[in-house]
């Protein structure tokens, strides 16, 4: 064949993000994104790499991507070297992650815990000092409090509603603490909302306080980072208000159907590569059929969320008069002004996650969750399937009690992940199930 029409193109394609100067929305960009079918035999989708190492092409290419790797060369690997590091299914979903927040670069983990971990471990060294917002996930919150300060990092936290005055007070706090223990605050490590009060964090009066207490932009300032996990990346985007750093599970709402566990981090790449250095080492990437999954998850993300949202605003405003309802905690019907206006500036929906008082305690609530014919009695979030929980009884059944009165977490809390299904259906089985309460 002469006709050069008919040879096989070689070179992959630029990626498209812009048509006629408009800037592609994330749902588009997820179906194509990161991926050229011409690197894989024009198959529509990636296909998955099972592979453990790369074929360099010559001895020279492979001396160029160690000294990448390293850090012997900055600008880090300009091409793929052995699965530990990474490998196409989990760069595709790098790239994919990082346009849903308008991230430079991401990285994915096994698990969420996986990637707060190696994370938290990459910016801190003895003597230093993590400030975090509380309550934190239960995991995150123990391994600061109980693995990190057997390295000799100390912590200091604040509650999630915070002012801008309580926030200045907690960093001049840390820094005394870390000049004592001859280290530095090492990251302001946020979650909002909180789980399970729901109370959001002031982004904006973090990363000014931050700025205000270490300089703007200096190198001894903290990067700030958040777990996202609740509200992301759809209701939520924390790097437009201040943060460095987002952190997510993407076992919840990023997978969205309860049937794989990873996470990730994403920001400016002079966040990320500490990260990356240490995830070469250690591992916890995750593997390529997990990474595969996401990517088809990813495309359906903004449906998933966006059917979740509405769904949970009818279920709430049908529980929000229901007698045997006594209050819920719910981001679309918040009643503290200050909070009012955090939702306001950070959020562009309330989520599907929330939570319901059953009127009475223990009892009451088992009777209502036992109840339920379609949401499953489930801990987790953020999947298809609607899911309910008794936190006081269940996630934080090993917090102390006076921690769960201080945090608002009673026996009768009911913790809902509202899913994509018929909402009419939905509001008929609670219906039916505070029925039987
Ligand atoms: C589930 C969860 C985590 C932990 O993620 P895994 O994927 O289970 O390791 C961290 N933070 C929040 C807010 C979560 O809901």
């Amino acid at each position: 064949m002469t006709d050069d029409s008919m040879t096989p193109r070689r070179t992959p394609k630029a990626p498209i993000e812009t048509i006629g100067g408009r800037k592609l929305k994330p749902s588009t960009l997820m179906m194509g994104h990161g991926f050229d079918p011409v690197l894989s035999e024009g198959s529509i989708k990636a296909p998955i790499f099972l592979t453990s190492t790369f074929v360099f092409e010559n001895s020279a290419a492979g001396k160029r991507h160690f000294e990448g790797i390293t850090g012997k060369r900055p600008g880090g690997a300009d091409g793929l070297v052995y699965s530990r590091f990474n490998a196409p299914n989990q760069e595709i979903l790098e790239d994919r992650l990082s346009v849903w927040d308008g991230a430079e670069d991401a990285l994915v983990f096994s698990s969420g815990m996986t990637a707060i971990c190696v994370m938290m471990l990459a910016y801190c060294a003895a003597g230093d000092v993590i400030v975090h917002s509380g309550p934190l996930y239960a995991a995150s919150e123990g391994f600061v409090a109980k693995t990190l300060s057997k390295f000799n990092v100390s912590y200091l936290d604040f509650p999630a509603g915070a002012s801008r005055g309580e926030i200045d007070t907690i960093l001049e706090k840390a820094k005394a603490l870390a000049e004592k223990q001859g280290g530095k605050v090492a990251m302001v490590y946020l979650e909002s909302p909180a789980n399970p009060t729901n109370a959001l964090v002031d982004i904006e009066a973090v990363r000014d306080a931050r700025d205000a207490a270490f300089g703007k932009g200096a190198d001894s300032a903290p990067p700030i980072a958040i777990d996202n996990t609740f509200l992301g990346p759809l209701w939520q985007r924390p790097l437009d208000h201040g943060a460095d750093i987002v952190v997510y599970s993407l076992t919840k709402y990023a997978g969205g159907h309860s049937d794989l566990v990873a996470g990730s981090i994403a920001g400016a790449k002079k966040w990320m590569d500490p990260v990356r250095a240490l995830r070469n080492t250690m591992g916890g990437i995750c593997d390529p059929n997990t990474a595969w999954m996401l990517c088809r998850s990813l495309e359906t993300l903004e449906l998933r969320m966006a059917r979740a949202g509405e769904n949970a605003a009818k279920v709430c405003a049908f529980l929000k008069t229901h007698p045997k309802v006594e209050k819920l905690g719910y981001l679309g019907m918040i009643d503290d002004p200050r909070q009012q206006d955090i939702y306001d500036r950070h959020c562009s929906g309330a989520g599907s996650t929330f939570s319901v008082f059953i009127k009475g305690g223990e009892a009451e609530a088992f009777r209502f969750l036992d109840n339920m014919k379609i949401a499953k009695l489930a801990v987790s979030l953020g999947g298809t399937e609607t899911l309910a929980s008794l936190p006081a009884a269940m996630t934080h059944l090993s917090v102390p009690d006076e921690r769960k009165a201080m945090l608002g977490i009673t026996d009768n809390l009911v913790r809902i992940s509202i899913g994509i299904e018929d909402p009419d259906d939905l509001i008929a089985d609670f219906e039916q199930a505070l029925a039987a309460v």
